[in-house]
Parts: structure tokens; sequence; C-alpha cells
């Protein structure tokens, strides 16, 4: 895989299918895909890659395990795609995990939970306003439509797609990343306008617009044929993919003979790509091209052969495909046995499809519950890490983290106040009446006094009996008058339940964060302030000098 963006797009080159989301993969072995899929994990868990280089390992990941039929690896690679993406920050590469996932979820027969995803990676990218992620999903979804056959939601999937002016801007970059992204688009119109409208279902669905189906089928199918003559340079999953949507394209316009010189080509050149996927494909569509030219004989052959193909591929879905194609064929030909036969087995081949579709839909649940509970159980350690064991209190790391966010609002003009407090001889607390005791004055300590501050102040532990209490845009007046009060309510709390005659009492250094100071020099100054309390007698509260509007109390003590 390669770590371009185009790797979004399962589609690129053929079969509109995530089964050949490389180009490499159709050539390369088993084995060699194993190794490549071992080697993105180890990337994925190295704890040095940033979470980006990680969103990008296990999306390819997942994509490859794709390749591989491994459905529940692609699951657990998709899912990890999307928790890093969530971990970079970065809209964009969260966009393209939903995308990953749906695909995923869409091998899987998920398909409510493919197209919600398909629908979070929309919502993400129009709030973000991600032009080229928009087009990236609506050319995923087509794809998803289009594996389903919902041909008529695929093409007004893609006319949407038309209607946004963002794209139109994005069109213009004409970078090869772009140009990919709208060869996909034009395929995959093709191929749903031509479907939709050799069903005749395009007038049907009301939601689907005929003329302007038709009229952007011919500009699109006018470039897919410009692009074909270019064949020599193009890959072979590229000129699979031109070849196919053109064969649907003139059995729409009804240039039969057309029809069959590309089906045969497209025939011709899978049959040694080694891919039975692929080939099955060809020679399915060559089958209808027959069929349509009344040569039931070779339409008969090629579907024949198609579903000995997807049997070796292991597609259970195309080979029961090819198995009802054959079986009309076989009717319409009057070979009746034959096609009861045929349609016996596709009976046969749906009900192991089944079988195997709820193996997987069980499998896939296990993965999505085992991942959410990860998840969960990750934010439960995160919010772990900012909290002081024994009081529950947020620690001092939680304390920093609120404290440089205060600094940058500081200098944008919106100064904050904290205070350093200490409980007063609290050694004595312990040595009277045990270290348990002392352990339960700081647990209630934590209680009383973050009861009396608001919502957007914070009490944090220091550790030991130190604490800081942060108050947002509190000017140095206000936050002494906070922590007098504080000073109060700790003085005149009973902690007669836990001792007889216990008492506390605690003194406070209030400095002002207002951007003027990096946040060590204004926790010095609080720290100044505090031990002018102590000084005064303890069980007091004082303003820094270097902010103090109230200048005259610090004078006897500094
Ligand atoms: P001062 O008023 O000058 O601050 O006196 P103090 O006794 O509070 O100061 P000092 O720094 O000498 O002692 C702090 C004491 O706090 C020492 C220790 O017994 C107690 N302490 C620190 N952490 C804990 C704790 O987690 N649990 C308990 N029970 N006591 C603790
Ligand atoms: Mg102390
Ligand atoms: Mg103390």
């Amino acid at each position: 895989m390669t770590d371009n963006d185009t790797a979004d797009q399962p589609l690129a080159g053929q079969p509109r299918g995530p089964e050949v989301s490389s180009p490499d993969s159709s050539s390369a072995g088993t084995s060699a895909l194993r190794d490549e899929l071992h080697a993105l994990q180890v990337r994925g868990a190295d704890p040095d890659s940033t979470a980006a280089m990680k969103f990008l390992a296990y999306r390819d990941a997942a994509y490859l395990a794709l390749d591989l039929r491994d459905l529940k690896a692609a699951m657990e690679h998709a899912l990890n795609c999307l928790l890093w993406a969530r971990a970079s920050g970065d809209g964009r590469l969260q966009v393209k995990a939903h995308v990953t996932l749906a695909l995923a979820m869409m091998q899987t027969y998920d398909d409510a939970g493919a197209q919600r995803e398909f629908g979070a990676a929309l919502t993400l990218a129009e709030a973000i306003a991600d032009a080229r992620g928009v087009a990236l999903v609506a050319i995923n979804t087509s794809h998803f439509e289009l594996e389903r056959r919902n041909y008529p939601q695929a093409a007004q999937q893609l006319l949407k797609l038309l209607h946004a002016p963002a794209i139109w801007a994005l069109l213009e970059t004409g970078t090869q990343d772009t140009r990919q992204l709208w060869e996909i688009f034009h395929i995959n119109f093709v191929v749903s306008a031509s479907e939709t409208l050799l069903a005749g279902t395009a007038s049907a669905s009301g939601a689907v617009n005929r003329p302007e189906i038709e009229r952007q089928l011919a500009v699109s199918a006018a470039l897919l044929a410009v692009r074909l003559e270019d064949r020599h340079a193009l890959s072979l999953l590229e000129t699979a993919a031109l070849l196919d949507a053109l064969v649907r394209h003139t059995l729409w316009t009804g240039e039969l003979t057309v029809a069959r010189t590309l089906a045969d080509e497209h025939v011709q050149l899978t049959s040694n790509a080694d891919f039975p996927l692929l080939y099955g494909r060809a020679l399915l569509d060559r089958s209808r091209v027959s069929a349509r030219i009344g040569d039931l004989e070779n339409a008969i052959l090629d579907a024949g052969q198609a579903v000995g193909y997807f049997h070796e591929a292991a597609s259970e879905l195309w080979e029961a495909r090819s198995r009802e194609q054959l079986a009309a064929i076989y009717a319409r030909a009057g070979r009746y046995r034959e096609a009861y036969e045929t349609q016996q087995e596709v009976t046969q081949g749906v009900e192991n499809l089944y079988r195997d579709y709820h193996q997987q839909r069980a499998l896939v649940r296990q993965i999505a519950q085992q991942a959410r509970e990860a998840e969960v159980r990750a934010e439960a350690l995160a919010e772990a890490a900012l909290r002081d064991p024994l009081t529950g209190a947020p620690n001092r790391t939680r304390a920093m983290q609120v404290l440089a966010d205060l600094h940058t609002r500081a200098r944008q003009d919106r100064p904050s106040a904290v205070a350093l407090l200490d409980l007063d001889l609290f050694k004595r607390v312990n040595d009277t009446f045990g270290h348990l005791v002392g352990d339960a004055v700081l647990t209630g300590v934590t209680r009383l006094l973050s009861a009396e501050l608001r919502d957007q102040d914070l009490l944090a532990r220091l550790g030991g009996e130190e604490f800081i209490v942060i108050l947002p845009d509190v000017t140095a007046q206000q936050a002494e008058t906070v922590c007098l009060r504080l000073r109060d309510s700790l003085q005149s709390a009973s902690w007669e339940t836990l001792a007889p005659g216990l008492m506390t009492t605690g003194s406070f250094g209030v400095a002002v964060l207002d951007g003027g100071q990096d946040i060590t020099s204004v926790l010095m100054n609080a720290d100044q302030a505090l031990y002018a309390a102590k000084a005064a007698g303890r069980n007091a509260v004082r303003v820094t000098a270097k902010h103090a509007d109230i200048t005259r109390k610090m004078q006897p003590y500094l």
C-alpha cells in the first residue's frame, strides 16, 4: 500500500471493490501480503510513532486485511485507525478513518453500520469544510451502493457531489491526487448511471433526474474513452475499471459490437492477472454482453467459468450472483433442467452466505464491543492520571494543564488568580491523631473547599498537605475574598466525628496570573505570599506584593 491519499479509495483502479484496493496486492502472493500486514501492525504499535503515523499504519493494515479477506483483522485495524485519528486531533484524518471503518463494515455486510460511518464522515467533513473529504465520502458511498447494486442511489450520491460548490474549488487544484479522485468519480458514475438507465429505474425513482443523468453520463463516458486511449500507460486495475465501465455504457447506448470488443479486451487483460476475482467479473460482464447479443452458447460458457473463479476467490456473494446469471441464461436457452439445478445451487449458496454473514457479524460485534470497552478503559486511565488517589482531587499534572490554558488566556488580556494553600501544623494532626485521621482530614478538606468554589474554579492537591486554588477571571482582590471565606470554613469545620478535639486551619498565598510572567514565577509569587501568611501566625490570607492592589497588608511581612 502506498501512504498517499488515494489509498482511501479502495475502488482506486478497479472493480470498485476493496478486495482489490491495492494494485500491488494483485501480483503479490498471500504470504507477502501477510508479511506486509505484519510490518504495518508493528508500525502501528510503535510507541515512537506519532498518532498520525499510527493512523496511517492501521488504515493501510485495514485495507490490506480486507484484501486478504481477514475481516476480523480488518475491523480491528479500522477501529484502531479511528482511535488514532481522534488522538491526532486532525479532523481530516477522522473523516478518512470513518470511511475506512465503513468499508470494513460493508465487507462484513453490516450495511447499517457502514451507512452510519459514512454519515459520520460526511457530517465531519462538512463541519470542517474539508472539500476533499466530502468528495471522498461521496465517492466511497457510491462504491458501497454499487456493491449492493443500488445503482440509482449510487448515481444520486455522485450527482449530489457535483452540486457542492466546494468541489469545484477542489477540482481546480488539478493535483495528481484530485485527478485520480475524479477518475474514480467518472468510473463510478458511468457504471451507476448506465445500470440505472438499463434497468429503467431512473424515472421510476423520483429522486433521480433522468435528463441530468443522461447528460452527465455522456460527459463521463467520453472522458473515460479518452483515458482508455492511453491504456499502455495505465495500471492493469485502472484499465480493467475503464473497460468494465465502458462495457456497461455501450450496453446502454446499444453499441453492441463495441461492447463485445471491450468485453473481450477486459477478459483478455485480466486472464493474465492471476487474480480470480477480477477475471471472474470480466467473464461475467462478457457473458452478459453475449446474452444481450443472443450468443447464448458463449454467455453460458463465460458465466459457468466465472462461477469457478469466484469460488476460487472465496467470494460467495459473487459466486451466487454468477450462478443466478447462469440460471437465467439457461432458462432463456430453453435448458430448463440446468436452469432449475443452477438456481437450486444459488439457494444453497445464499444459505451459506447467510450463515457466514451471521458468524461474521457476531465476531465483528464482539470486536466492536471490545474496542468500545478499551476506549472506555483508556478514558478512565487518562482521567485517573489526572487525579490524586487519596482525595480524588485533581492532581498537580491537571493543575498545570489548567494553568497553561489560563496563561494563554491571560496573555490575551484575561487575567486569573491562583492561591496556594498549606494546612497549618499538619504534622501535629498526624502526631496527635494518627496518620489515618490525617488522611481523612485531607479528603474532608478537599470536599469542604471544593463545595465552596464555582464550577469553573479548580482545587487541586499538589502533594502532602498543600493545595492550589485556581480562580479563572478573578482579580487579586476577589481572590483574597474567596480565600478568606475558605479559611473561615476550614476554621469552623467540625471534625468531631473523626476525633474529638481535632481542628484544622490553613494559610493562603494569592498571586495573579496576568500573562506578564510565566507560570513558575507566578507560583513563586504565591509561595512567597503563603510564607508571609505563615509568618503572620497562620490561618491567614496574603496577596503577593507583585500584584498587590492591597499592598498595605503585605507591608509588615515583606
Ligand atoms: P506548617 O503550618 O508550617 O505548614 O506546618 P506543617 O506541620 O503543616 O508543615 P510540615 O511541612 O512540617 O509538615 C507537613 C506534614 O503533612 C508532614 C506530614 O506528616 C503531613 N502529610 C503530608 N502528606 C500527608 C498525607 O498524605 N497524609 C497524612 N496523613 N499526612 C501527610
Ligand atoms: Mg507543607
Ligand atoms: Mg503545612
